[in-house]
């Protein structure tokens, strides 16, 4: 699993003033065949290799190149490219043993990039659409929890254990002695609580969980919610009423999918929702595929909001970024334009080059009476 930790690794990973090889990795296999895609990956290898190469480098430069250009054909050779994985970045900086792979849920268009910096914000746009949750299971005596990120689930558990007493043999002068033993089992219950909550309290810190599901007896639930802080009782989006130790982790992982899923639903809805309103109110908003282009073309998109699958055709301009379904001259700069597989890859490039965020969009939502694309924009263009 992605952690918060690794992101942070990267963010802050600084290589002086040796390159960083930053790969991006078409790998959905709905398109292509494993083959392909690491033809696809040697392909830029190559091309790539042999322009930075000639240029003038110190020897640990070039050394620390040579050996990235040669782990990531090792990898790529060995790697078995799962089902769900439609995407793949990678950074490599020999010289600094700095090696990172991301295997993400969506696709990310195909590029080889060398730089003294990692090039990241591709990758970040597609992170930051995705939360990070916990599933917290809780009984008076026992508590599981899992973390999810971007479809993957870790047992965090392993730093929870209690001894609560559970059976109490009642002994001695009976009404007097079981209140002492209740009063005893209602503390245990109660630290055993405390801990969770504490133990949660620092996951949500450390790891930075957006959310939080929690699983347990209906009847039992609202008394650990009494021990949890104010900013982890706002963050639960669901209750669900399982034990800890009674689901095994597919169960739980599918479980925490469905309920994640169907908030981003009702959240991502809503956004359309206003994304509809304002633009036909003529804020600050656009929609349908001319309408996006044109806010691309002036790097006006501020959140790009599109339909998850959709592949059209297009042209860009080389020299100035320009986009457009059909021309074929450029109209900025005269340039004559390319042919791109998709136009919508080439939108979220542009997207994110001007800093924007864009979220994709499940099916089912009212975007796709739109051409399934819509923006919110940096300003509002003026009526002619
Ligand atoms: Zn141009």
């Amino acid at each position: 699993m992605v952690t918060y930790g690794q992101i942070q690794e990267l963010v802050n990973f600084k290589s002086e003033d040796v390159p960083v090889v930053s790969v991006y990795l078409n790998t959905d296999l709905r398109q292509l065949t494993p083959d392909e895609i690491r033809l696809h990956l040697k392909d830029m290898i190559q091309e790539r290799k042999k322009e930075v190469l000639n240029q003038q480098l110190t020897h640990q430069q070039e050394e620390s190149l040579k050996q990235d250009f040669n782990k990531l054909l090792t990898f790529i050779e060995e790697e078995k490219i799962p089902e769900k994985t439609r995407g793949m970045v990678i950074f490599s900086c020999s010289a600094k043993n700095f090696w990172q792979v991301y295997r993400l849920p969506q696709r990310v268009k195909d590029a080889l990039i060398v730089d003294p910096d990692a090039y990241v914000r591709p990758l970040m746009a597609i992170l930051n659409q995705y939360h990070r949750l916990a599933f917290v299971l809780v009984d008076r005596r026992r508590a599981q929890v899992f973390e999810l990120y971007m479809g993957e689930i870790l047992d965090r558990s392993d730093q929870l254990s209690d001894d609560v007493p559970g059976k109490v043999r009642f002994a001695g002068w009976y009404g007097l002695e079981e209140k002492r033993v209740m009063r005893h089992i209602e503390d245990h219950i109660h630290r055993h609580y405390k801990r969770v909550a504490d133990f949660i309290w620092t996951l949500y810190n450390q790891q930075h969980i957006d959310y939080f599901i929690l699983g347990g007896h209906p009847h039992e639930l609202p008394d650990f919610e009494h021990h949890l802080h104010r900013y982890i009782y706002d963050r639960i989006i669901e209750r669900v009423d399982t034990a800890p130790f009674a689901w095994d982790v597919n169960k739980i992982k599918q479980t925490a999918l469905e309920i994640e899923q169907k908030f981003m639903f009702e959240r991502l809805s809503k956004m359309i929702d206003v994304l509809i309103t304002d633009a036909q109110k003529g804020e600050k908003a656009v929609l349908g595929l001319d309408a996006v282009l044109n806010a691309a073309n002036m790097g006006n998109i501020r959140l790009l909001m599109i339909e998850e699958d959709r592949v059209l055709p297009g042209y860009e301009c080389f020299n100035c970024g320009y986009l457009s379904r059909t021309e074929t001259t450029c109209p900025v700069c005269g340039t004559p334009m390319e042919k791109m597989d998709d136009l919508y890859d080439e939108i979220v490039e542009n997207t994110v080059n001007f800093n924007g965020d864009y979220y994709q969009v499940p099916k089912g939502i009212s975007l796709a009476e739109y051409g399934g694309v819509g923006a919110f924009t940096r300003f509002k263009l003026e009526e002619k």
